[in-house]
């Protein structure tokens, strides 16, 4: 059975481990150190305080055997975890993985959305292969993707912004699939290990 990796520095990965488990499939485990990355055939980043993570990533050197970690395993980045996979992040710059052609800003929904529950509509090419319909979305001081480049595909919007995005091997999103219950964000991101 192929393992999922949480990175557990900071923030919900506990939610991550509840919801990887009912989308099924694949065994989870908490990873903290270059050591347990070694052991996973996949990564998900939480949401979180991204500067915070990216502090602890510098202290459990951590951040470059992520990012050789994420050139051959599939990640997937919620929230904070998304702004870590983008290759630039503005308000303010800070460093990034550069693994997916995302530019992000954080907090960029400005005070809407520092938490509301909604719902998106997925794109067509989401809900032919996941089924399903409309998506509850929990944004909570979200990022804003403000720009995607060619070979990245927007899976789902919100007022006209990607809020759901793939490219290649990776996933992310800007709101917290791991906190509805929906298990389809998971299991499509269980398709790629
Ligand atoms: N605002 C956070 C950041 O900039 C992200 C919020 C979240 O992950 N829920 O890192």
């Amino acid at each position: 059975m192929k393992r999922v990796g949480i990175l557990a520095l900071q923030g919900d990965f506990e939610a991550h481990r509840k919801a990887l488990e009912l989308a099924g499939g694949a065994e989870t485990m908490e990873v903290r150190t270059a050591g347990d990355l070694a052991s996973v055939d996949g990564l998900v980043i939480p949401g979180g305080e991204s500067s915070t993570m990216l502090k602890l990533l510098d202290i459990e050197q951590l951040f470059d055997p992520l990012k050789e970690f994420g050139h051959r395993k599939p990640i997937l980045g919620t929230c904070a975890g998304a702004i870590l996979l983008a290759r630039g992040v503005s308000n303010p710059p800070q460093a990034s993985l550069g693994l997916m052609d995302i530019s992000v800003e954080r907090n960029g929904y400005g005070r809407q959305l520092d938490s509301r529950v909604t719902e998106i509509t997925p794109e067509e090419e989401f809900l032919r292969r996941a089924g399903g319909g409309k998506m509850e979305a929990v944004f909570i001081r979200a990022p804003i993707i403000k720009t995607v480049r060619d070979g990245v595909t927007v899976l789902a919007r919100y007022r006209g912004a990607p809020v759901l995005v793939e490219q290649g091997r990776h996933m992310a999103a800007t709101f917290h699939p791991e906190l509805t219950g929906d298990p389809r964000v998971h299991r499509w991101f269980l398709d790629k290990l």
